[in-house]
């Protein structure tokens, strides 16, 4: 009894001094605690296939994972991408710079070892720094640690590019089993043997999936086998979305530009994809006969829609079976966190390397500067210090990312990049008074490997969206870079495009039906966006000085 007594006045009077020195000393002698970050990144997740972000698919359920990760975190509406393309949207996010400062403004791009700032800063914060799947930058990455498919990789039983004796790309292992499993795989092993528990650890891992051809382990075969998924509007009926730059005048080059889920497309369609109908493939690789077939208007018969909805449903099974095997291995990674007891002090961010066409105006692939495209889903969980159930419309782009994660890591945004760091608005949910009220969009790669995009840019605000189709090749036609481009990316059919601006009133027609440029109501906005895009290009260095054909276009058709 006295002894019982006597230890309960040792813990009443001990515990609360240790409690108050504690508290005292990490208020004034010890800096706060670094947090370790995963930065997560999949190949073409679009957000229209999440719940969280509310679309057509959202019934389908196709990221419980991923929403629940969202929703214990903050999601950010307004994410996008600077260029929708694989290798200049990873550039700008290793270089927190756009396509023109980075110099990554096609798929030929790479970054030197020197040029990736952001494994560099974070090591310089003491980070451990590790990096695990999609790479796509060509040189050896400037990470502690890495394993990373050779250029797009394979989904089964994929080979990586490791540290070894031998210079890079030379070090490989072989893998068995699917790429996402794979590369998850990987990372618990890097948690579990290579990671040092006395470092801060900042860790890239990029999925594959799911990039075309939409291989899905074989688990998934059923998933969605019995359900019809729900087809956009668009799918079947354009309405007027777009312009002469993408249509052609009365309709002519509808043939030819934009890869399609419908066989509109003669270039390049998804039936083709996915049934490599090779006979089909070889008949319209030539222009010649490309040219011959255009002008052929296409007709939405009945028949051409029960073939389109036949494409379209397996498109849209094989690449959600992909998205499934994504968000299952997420769940893996966060249970092994949560074990460890690694989940709560660690920052944890998704997000995808651009958007995606899902059969929105009957389009696939990526590219464009719509919507689909052009949106990035973003969400970030660390319950140290941002609420969960927040989400901002503030707009931030993947330039952004870079300087925000240095900032979560104590660091100070450095002055060569040209993204802010957007840590404010996650920590106090609010936006702050002069964060940017656009984001500058720009696509090279004209008319590009058979998808046949033209080359744009645009600027994009909460309500509006401006874009320029300049409709010419980054390199002069008559530059020797022009010719092996094209071959390089497979694009028979660079040619001049015809030139037009289209603008797009997002609160009225979120889904970009109605090219409203031509509407006088909208003159006034429409001017004062060219204004504010003139000036962003400016302030980016995107100007198109180095470019003077371009530059050309542009001084013709400005005021058009
Ligand atoms: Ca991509």
């Amino acid at each position: 009894m006295h002894l019982t007594i006597h230890s309960s006045w040792v813990i009443k009077l001990v515990i609360p001094t240790f409690i108050s020195f504690m508290a005292c000393n990490s208020n004034t002698t010890k800096e706060p605690i670094p947090p370790n970050i995963i930065f997560i990144m999949s190949d073409d997740h679009t957000t229209q296939a999440f719940g969280i972000y509310g679309s057509r698919l959202a019934s389908l359920n196709p990221t419980p994972t991923l929403d629940q990760l969202a929703q214990e975190g903050m999601i950010f509406d307004n994410c996008f991408v600077t260029n929708s393309i694989c290798v200049p949207s990873r550039a700008a996010i290793i270089t927190g710079q756009h396509s023109q400062t980075n110099g990554v403004i096609d798929l030929e791009g790479k970054l030197s070892m020197d040029q990736q700032y952001l494994p560099q800063e974070m090591k310089k914060l003491g980070y451990q720094t590790a990096i695990v799947g999609k790479w796509h930058l060509r040189h050896e990455p400037a990470f502690d640690y890495y394993q990373v498919l050779p250029g797009q990789g394979k989904y089964f039983d994929p080979e990586f590019r490791v540290q070894g004796e031998k210079p890079w790309p030379e070090n490989t292992v072989e893998t068995q089993g699917h790429s996402s499993d794979v590369i998850t795989d990987i990372t618990l092993d890097w948690f579990e043997n290579k990671r040092d528990p006395n470092q801060p650890f900042f860790l890239m891992q990029h999925y594959k999936a799911p990039h075309d051809d939409f291989e899905h382990a074989p688990r998934y075969h059923d998933y969605l086998e019995e359900v019809i998924i729900p087809e956009p509007e668009s799918l079947y009926d354009n309405k007027t979305n777009g312009s002469v730059a993408t249509r052609g005048i009365n309709d002519s080059l509808t043939r030819i530009i934009g890869s399609s889920v419908s066989r509109r497309n003669l270039v390049r369609n998804q039936a083709m994809n996915l049934y490599m109908d090779s006979t089909v493939y070889r008949a319209y690789r030539n222009a010649q006969e490309v040219a011959e077939d255009e002008l052929k208007p296409f007709i939405n018969t009945p028949e051409e829609k029960v073939n389109t909805s036949i494409v379209y449903q397996e498109y849209l099974k094989r690449y959600l079976r992909c998205v499934k095997g994504v968000d299952d291995n997420i769940k893996r990674l966060l249970d092994y966190l949560k074990s460890k007891n690694l989940l709560d002090n660690t920052v944890i961010i998704y997000t995808g390397d651009q958007g995606f066409m899902l059969g929105e105006h009957d389009y696939i692939d990526k590219r464009w500067m719509y919507e689909e495209s052009m949106r990035m889903p973003f969400f970030v969980r660390y319950p140290e210090s941002i609420k969960s159930g927040t989400r901002t419309s503030a707009i931030i782009n993947n330039t952004d990312f870079a300087p925000t994660m240095i900032a979560l890591a104590g660091g100070a945004v450095p002055e060569y990049m040209q993204g802010r760091s957007f840590k404010e608005i996650l920590e106090s949910g609010i936006e702050p008074e002069h964060w940017p009220q656009e984001t500058y969009y720009r696509y090279w790669m004209h008319m590009a490997h058979r998808h046949a995009n033209p080359a744009h840019f645009g600027i994009r605000t909460k309500d509006y969206k401006l874009i320029f189709f300049y409709g010419r090749y980054w390199v002069d036609t008559d530059d020797p870079q022009a010719k092996w481009n094209r071959e390089s990316w497979g694009n028979d059919y660079a040619r001049h495009t015809p030139v037009a601006w289209e603008f797009y009133d997002l609160k009225q027609d979120p889904k970009e039906m109605t090219n409203q440029y031509h509407n006088p109501d909208y003159a006034e906005t429409i001017e004062n966006l060219k204004e504010r895009l003139w000036e962003t290009r400016e302030d980016l260095n995107e100007t198109d000085e180095r470019y003077p054909h371009i530059q050309q276009v542009i001084d013709q058709y400005k005021d058009s």
